[in-house]
């Protein structure tokens, strides 16, 4: 079966919207900040606005040059950070490289880190503490294959890929003792040995590395759930933008042997973006309660 992750996502969003259409006054508002003019990022960010307008949240874009120094980026995180009609800052990665991106999580916020980058709510979430913000990826993932019926609690999952926006923080999420967790997880890197015997075993297999169509229907059991997080564009004369969008895994050769699979675009990109709004009206509510 295909998990629709576009219609699921679009759940959330109408859930969203009608707790923000119920809110009297000020509305929950979500700051994103754009360094320079990357076109992928310009397109998430745009998509990250559409969704806020889309859901009743409002958003504010700050854009600023290539150029921008580390301190005057720091500088206008620490005013968003004072600002009390702002909830939520997602400052969209990657950063120029004279701009030490830790440096700049670490300055927003960790009760407006609505992204779950911030090394406080990375902590909060490996021990389990619930009043942080999830890493939206991670977070759309889980909340995927809760919403899709799946329940891991016992399974093995296999993560390829261990950065730390999708693989580290999704295996702490798996692990953890609570619903939607309980999974027994092996986590797999550029360095690991034996990958395919690893993925033959896996109940889930969870893609994450940025090689188009890496994960082959050969290195995966019969029936298993296969979760594509990967996002690579590929030439394509035939469509006409002459590139194409897919996944890490390979979709087509793959689907009939899984149970359950996650499409390429359609999967796990708008639950990202779902999980996005949701921590910030999360932030919202614990800072009106
Ligand atoms: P990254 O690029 O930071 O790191 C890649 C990881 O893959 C590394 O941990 C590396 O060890 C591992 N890896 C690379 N080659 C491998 C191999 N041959 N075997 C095993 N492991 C290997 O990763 P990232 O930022 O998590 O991005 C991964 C992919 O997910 C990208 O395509 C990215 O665009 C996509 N992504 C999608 C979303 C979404 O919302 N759908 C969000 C984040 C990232």
């Amino acid at each position: 079966m295909i998990i629709d992750g576009k219609l699921v996502a679009q759940g959330i969003f109408d859930e969203i919207k009608v707790h923000v259409g119920n809110i009297k006054g000020r509305k929950p508002c979500l700051a994103v900040i754009l360094v320079g003019n990357n076109p992928a990022s310009e397109i998430y960010v745009n998509r990250k606005a559409k969704a806020c307008e889309n859901t009743g949240i409002r958003s504010i874009k700050k854009e600023f040059l290539q150029t921008i120094s580390e301190s005057d980026l720091i500088k206008e995180i620490e005013t968003l950070n004072q600002d009390p009609a702002v909830d939520g800052i997602l400052v969209q990665l990657p950063l120029p490289p004279h701009i030490d991106s830790s440096k700049i999580i670490s300055s927003i916020s960790p009760d407006k880190d609505v992204d779950g980058f911030h090394p406080i709510n990375v902590g909060k979430m490996l021990i389990g503490e619930m009043d942080g913000f999830l890493p939206c990826t991670p977070y759309g993932i889980q909340a995927l294959l809760q919403r899709t019926g799946i329940d891991v609690a016992g399974m093995h999952v296999l993560i390829i890929g261990r950065s730390n926006i999708v693989g580290k923080p999704l295996a702490a999420l798996l692990v953890q003792n609570m619903p939607g967790g309980n999974a027994t997880v092996t986590l797999a890197h550029r360095n690991s040995k034996n990958l395919n015997e690893l993925s033959s075993k896996a109940d889930v297999v969870i893609v994450a590395i940025g090689k188009p169509r890496f994960l082959t229907k050969e290195m995966i059991k019969e029936g298993a759930i296969v979760i594509d997080v990967g996002i690579n564009t590929i030439e394509d004369p035939s469509t006409p933008k002459g590139t194409r969008i897919v996944g890490d895994a390979d979709f087509e050769n793959i689907k009939d042997k899984c149970s359950y699979i996650t499409p390429v675009p359609g999967g796990i990109g708008p639950m990202t973006i779902a999980m996005l709004l949701s921590n910030t009206l999360k932030s919202y509510k614990l800072r009106t309660k």
